[in-house]
């Protein structure tokens, strides 16, 4: 590893922890966010935040992107990525078991091979969801150009704006929850990487894995989700998501527990998506969300290796 492998992770805060809010689960255009990756940058430096990292799912074009339009030099970066992997044997579920990456190169081919065939299997599914509404009695007028726009990663997301638009919901979550969700009829499943196989591509593309909002996984606090991250840890976990708006206070403080028993370390994020998701805001979430700023640090210093 070594911070010469990771030339874009950056830090203006050579010492102590960053002043401002941080904020290290944010989602742009390049997958399923509202706001281009320009202005992600822009936003998070209205709201003052000192540090932030961009984790679309299975992509870093987003990440690119904001490094090509320039990162403000008194902001932290991370780069950053949130992988749809297939969940540990120890926790049975439907659906993805969602991965951060940090700190990772950007030109490391098999990460990078991982993620294609990951946009190709989000992407061929699409006309199959929308099969299945049609089925069901809903043909969604679309932009055929747009669906299969390979810069985007258009997904679900995408679909359930489209039901909203077109008057059959009455918003995003309706969507999931009457037609693509993952118990929903028209939900269509599709590939994903092996967790273990993920956390070994983060590594050795000089990153750090992180187990993503733990509190929405369908395991209750105790044994069987301890046995998961025992499991997790086994295949090279080094972190976990404690600061995420999904979590209330008493699961944040059961993760805090959990990351110190495990010698984890601890991230979080608002898992900001703009317009599809009101009400979470870049840095603040929602109420009073705050990610504690000493989590970029301890993440910058775990990327760079000893
Ligand atoms: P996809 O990767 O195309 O399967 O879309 C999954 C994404 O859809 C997730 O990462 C979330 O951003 C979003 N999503 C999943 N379930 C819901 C839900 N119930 N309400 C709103 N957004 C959701
Ligand atoms: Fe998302
Ligand atoms: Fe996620
Ligand atoms: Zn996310």
């Amino acid at each position: 590893m070594g911070s010469e492998s990771n030339p874009v992770a950056s830090s203006p805060l050579a010492h102590g922890p960053p002043k401002g809010p941080i904020d290290l689960h944010i989602h742009t255009t390049a997958s399923d966010g509202t706001l281009s990756p320009a202005d992600v940058l822009r936003e998070a430096a209205e709201q003052g935040l000192a540090a932030i990292a961009i984790t679309d799912h299975d992509t870093t074009a987003g990440v690119r992107a904001a490094l090509e339009a320039g990162v403000p030099p008194s902001m932290g970066f991370l780069p950053g990525v949130e992988i749809s992997a297939a969940p540990p044997s120890s926790c049975p579920m439907k659906g993805s078991f969602h991965l951060l990456g940090y700190g990772v190169r950007l030109d490391h081919e098999p990460l990078n091979r991982c993620l294609e065939a990951l946009q190709d299997s989000r992407r061929n599914r699409n006309p199959r969801i929308l099969a299945r509404l049609r089925e069901l009695g809903i043909d969604l007028e679309l932009d055929e150009a747009a669906m299969e726009d390979d810069r985007g990663q258009v997904g679900r997301p995408h679909i359930a704006g489209l039901l909203k638009e077109q008057g059959h919901v009455k918003s995003i979550e309706e969507a999931f929850d009457r037609y693509i969700g993952n118990h929903g009829p028209a939900y269509v499943d599709k590939y994903r990487v092996p967790v273990a196989e993920a956390i070994g591509l983060i590594r050795a593309a000089g990153g750090v894995a992180a187990a993503a909002h733990p509190g929405v996984l369908p395991l209750e606090p105790g044994p069987a989700f301890e046995t998961m991250m025992a499991e997790l840890r086994e295949m090279g976990l080094r972190g976990v998501e404690v600061f995420h708006p999904e979590h209330s206070p008493e699961r944040t403080e059961y993760f805090r527990g959990v990351a110190r028993r495990f010698g984890l370390l601890m991230t979080g994020g608002t898992d900001f998506h703009g317009d599809v998701k009101p009400g979470v805001a870049m840095g603040r979430g929602r109420g009073d969300f705050r990610v504690p700023p000493a989590a970029f640090e301890d993440l910058l210093r775990e990327v760079a290796g000893p």
